[in-house]
């Protein structure tokens, strides 16, 4: 059996950790404790991943490629590199092909498994990208464990009393808060939100259009070339300034020869503070919305975990603090999301080899609301049904049934939506189903079926159903298909389901 070990594939930067005799240890990559979540493509078509590529994305920004987690499920989004189309899952490839082979070596066995952590709050089509990638990788994916989990796992593993915890992860790209009930070595999470455009690179754009806005005052000119090589460079400096900040009061910036000019500024931390305000209460927001759905106060939070390298900014440690109370800081926070993927990665690989003191049980919910759009009988309206409920447990599964609208209809559609809103609307929509049905001089009936994976990958299936079929007159009286009763019909051959992982294009079965 090879060698499993946990991954945190960051959107700045990624980490591998590996849970022996039993405890964790971080696997150094190149010799450093973390590894630049950069891709770089020489003119020989050689690609660079890590320190290396970072250094080209200012040398060579075009063939260079950072942060592109954000587009990780996003069919639209492909980078031209060298002539050649890559894609933010290719991306991803390379990254964990060289945390594979780093930490193969670094071993000394073959590192064949792994747990990948992702941010709670990404879709199914962003988690289904990055196990596609990390398959591609050569590696079998244990499981993806959303980053927040996998900190309190880290975090509460030696702890034995009973917590209730909040997890702010702000990192490079992401935000998501997390609510888990910690019992012993029982981690349920209870809650999720977040958003999947937010993180440090804003903080840094905050301070890149105060230097742009200098520079236009300086020269009268606002032609920046996105991609440039100068806008790269302000980019760094921003980012750079940012850090600084986080220990000092006051930070200069200098950035030399950029668009006909050279910056010279000072920023200070009030100054930067008021800047990032609208950000910081992004996340306030956020923590108020996943507290009222957990259906728990302030006060009932006994400790809150920052993760994620932008939580070391003192703006985010203070609304923490005000907000809820002070946070708890892990002395890595960089490596703790990899550590808990650890040990996450032996207890998946090894449940009864005694490879952890106790076995972990691992609950995670999924962060959004799934449902079809229907005409709701009671005022004729095209309405979004929800067929499975944002912070269910995972995995779980829905159902309804609908009929055709009219006798000798031949087909019917469903538009399959991830909202947490009865109205359908477009930019909810996942895809569209089609589906040839019997033509019959009456209502046909058809039961559709969402199934969330582990993973939070999402099935969607659908079938006719007989007018006398039992299921349909257990519906028609509770208003509920049963589930039971649904999965013995599948089981028996009795309906055949259509199956299709969603994808965010119209699909017809
Ligand atoms: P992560 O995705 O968790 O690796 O977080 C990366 C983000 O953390 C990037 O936006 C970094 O600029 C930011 N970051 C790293 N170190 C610091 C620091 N000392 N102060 C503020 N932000 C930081």
């Amino acid at each position: 059996m090879g060698t499993a070990i946990g991954i945190d594939l960051g959107t700045s930067n990624s980490t591998a950790a590996i849970y022996r005799n039993g405890k964790v240890q971080s696997i150094p990559i190149e010799g450093k404790s973390i590894l630049p979540s950069v891709v770089s493509c020489k003119d020989d078509g050689q690609i660079l991943v890590g320190n290396s590529a970072k250094s080209r994305l200012y040398m060579d920004p075009q063939n260079s490629m950072a942060s592109s987690k954000r587009f990780i499920g996003n069919p639209s989004k492909v980078y031209h590199i060298q002539n050649k189309q890559v894609t933010p899952i290719d991306i991803a490839q390379y990254i964990l092909e060289k945390i594979k082979n780093e930490a193969s070596k670094y071993l000394g066995e073959e590192v064949t498994d792994a747990v990948i952590t992702i941010p709670a709050y990404f879709t199914e089509e962003q988690r289904e990208a990055t196990k596609q990638a990390g398959e591609r990788a050569g590696l079998k994916v244990l499981r993806l464990v959303a980053e927040p989990t996998a900190a309190a796992i880290a975090y509460g593993l030696d702890r034995e009393r009973n917590q209730t915890i909040m997890v702010y992860d702000l990192g490079g790209g992401t935000f998501d808060v997390s609510i888990l009930k910690v019992e012993n070595n029982s981690f349920k999470v209870i809650a999720v939100d977040g958003d999947t455009k937010l993180g440090g690179d804003d903080f840094d754009e905050m301070i890149v259009q105060h230097l742009l806005h200098s520079i236009q005052t300086e020269t009268g000119s606002n032609q920046y070339t996105e991609g440039s090589s100068s806008l790269q460079r302000i980019k760094e400096a921003a980012e750079e300034a940012k850090k600084e900040l986080s220990d000092s009061d006051l930070v200069d910036i200098v950035v030399p020869d950029i668009f006909g000019t050279h910056i010279e500024m000072e920023l200070d931390i009030a100054t930067f503070n008021q800047t990032v305000q609208p950000l910081i209460q992004r996340t306030i927001e956020k923590m108020e919305e996943v507290l009222q759905s957990a259906g728990l106060s302030k006060r009932e939070i006994s400790r809150v975990i920052l993760v994620g390298g932008s939580t070391r900014m003192r703006a985010v440690q203070e609304a923490v603090t005000k907000e809820i109370k002070k946070p708890y800081i892990a002395d890595n926070v960089d490596e703790v999301v990899a550590h808990g993927a650890a040990i996450m990665a032996a207890h998946l690989s090894a449940p009864s080899r005694d490879s952890l003191p106790i076995p972990i049980v691992v609950e995670e919910v999924t962060a959004h609301s799934f449902g079809v759009d229907m005409i709701d009988v009671q005022d004729q309206q095209l309405k979004v049904f929800h067929l499975i409920k944002r912070n269910t447990k995972l995995p779980c599964v829905g159902a309804t049934i609908g009929s055709t609208l009219r006798p000798y209809q031949p087909s019917i559609r469903a538009g399959v939506f991830r909202t947490e809103s009865q109205v359908p609307a477009e930019e909810a929509k996942l895809g569209e189903l089609k589906m040839p049905v019997s033509i019959r001089p009456y209502y046909v009936n058809v039961v559709s079926l969402f199934e969330l994976d582990e993973n939070g990958i999402l099935t969607f299936s659908t079938a006719e159903i007989g007018r006398r079929s039992l299921l349909l007159s257990r519906y028609r009286e509770t208003k509920e298909v049963d589930l039971d009763m649904l999965k013995l019909m599948i089981a028996q051959g009795e309906i055949t389901p259509k199956k299709i992982v969603i994808d965010t294009n119209k699909v017809e079965v």
